[in-house]
């Protein structure tokens, strides 16, 4: 494969530590001096979690992940972080899903950043490096572990903060921590990971590097929701999922699926899976796939999730699809205006 362009220059997070138990490993990543403020899910509020944190200088903050993050969140929990102790936090932790680990990439960057997380969303837009940030996902799929995106609500829109300050300095990725999660929330961010990978390899934008990562996290996707890979597999794929968002973009399903979350509070993973099945005349051969795993897991997506929206709402989610522009030209090219025409992005809403 030649290279069509040089895209741009990537950072990746420089510091892993991976495997099962790795958790009591974490101040080994740490930094040395000062406290650490934990955003974690609090859906580990009961349970063994608050007990290991603890054997660290910490203060632990919950975010309550029944709803995708807004940017309002982010200022509120970045004040609380600046309130609990005279000296600030020389390190935050994010534990949990993509939206707990994501609302942590958040405060690092408002405790060095002045304003609202919301004038930082889109790319490269954050002026100050953010407070050292470490990663630890309890939950496979989104890849926020991996990447440079930390994705909120503000207003009427769902927007990623794209900045290389809001990317993890370092990660844990310790499998025993996917233990708990329910089966059907394990398969829809697991898809979030296929979806990214198969948005990533059939895009424009695709270098050799985000075909290396997708390619095998796709194999490793497989290998978990048809075959017998392991946890520790899901984990691996959803790193190099994010990997290769970083060297590339998201596609059509994920332009169509923010619509979803934002009109219908639908979670990203389970919107995503709603978008992707739409659009075999985009993915062809990767939604039978996506289909082969459903069937596999007994996955039964909710149908007909757009019937009865009014006029105003629907032309909400278009014209966020449309706002998507960076991720529908990787899909669809520089003409993808040509192609995906707000008829055609209604006449697919109406499918799902
Ligand atoms: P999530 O973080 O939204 O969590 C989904 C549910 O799983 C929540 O109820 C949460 O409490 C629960 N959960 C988390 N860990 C658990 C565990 N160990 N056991 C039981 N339940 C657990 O889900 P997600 O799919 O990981 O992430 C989706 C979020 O991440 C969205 O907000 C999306 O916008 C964002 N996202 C970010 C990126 C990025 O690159 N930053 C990429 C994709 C998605
Ligand atoms: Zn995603």
């Amino acid at each position: 494969m030649t290279t069509p362009t040089a895209f741009r220059l990537f950072k990746q997070v420089p510091r892993i530590l991976f495997g099962r138990g790795a958790l009591d490993r974490l101040g080994e990543l740490l930094p040395a001096q000062g406290w650490t403020a934990c955003v974690v899910d609090a859906v580990h509020r009961e349970g063994p979690i608050p007990a290991r944190l603890a054997a660290h200088d910490v203060e632990v903050f919950w975010f309550d992940a029944a709803h995708e993050p807004s940017t309002d969140q982010v200022d509120a929990m970045a004040a609380l972080v600046r309130a609990a102790r005279a000296e600030g936090p020389s390190a935050i932790l994010g534990l949990g899903g993509g939206a707990a680990m994501d609302v942590a990439k958040g405060v690092s960057v408002m405790l060095t950043n002045p304003g609202s997380a919301s004038d930082y969303q889109g790319w490269d837009l954050v002026p100050h490096p953010a407070v050292f940030k470490l990663g630890v996902p309890s939950l496979a799929g989104s890849g926020a572990e991996a990447s440079r995106t930390a994705v909120f609500f503000s207003g009427d829109r769902k927007f990623g903060i794209n900045s290389d300050h809001s990317m993890f300095d370092a990660i844990l990725l310790d499998p025993e921590l996917l233990a708990g999660v329910p089966a059907d929330q394990r398969f829809h961010s697991g898809m979030d990971c296929f979806i990214h990978c198969v948005e990533a390899v059939t895009g424009t934008m695709a270098s050799p590097l985000a075909h290396a990562h997708a390619g095998k996290a796709l194999e490793l996707c497989e290998a978990v929701f048809l075959g017998e890979g392991s946890d520790d597999d899901l984990m691996v794929a959803s790193y190099m999922g994010g990997c290769s968002i970083v060297n590339s973009e998201v596609g059509v399903a994920h332009a169509l699926s923010y619509g979803l979350s934002l009109e219908l509070g639908l979670r990203h993973g389970l919107a995503n899976c709603i978008a992707f099945d739409a659009l075999d005349a985009f993915y062809g051969a990767h939604v039978e796939t996506f289909r082969r795993m459903m069937a596999r897991h007994a996955i039964v997506l909710p149908r007909g999730v757009t019937r009865g929206m009014d006029r105003p709402a629907i032309a909400r989610m278009v014209a966020m699809a449309l706002r998507m522009e960076r991720p529908l030209v990787n899909a669809l090219g520089e003409d993808w205006r040509a192609v995906l025409t707000p008829e055609r992005i209604e006449a697919l809403y109406a499918r799902m």
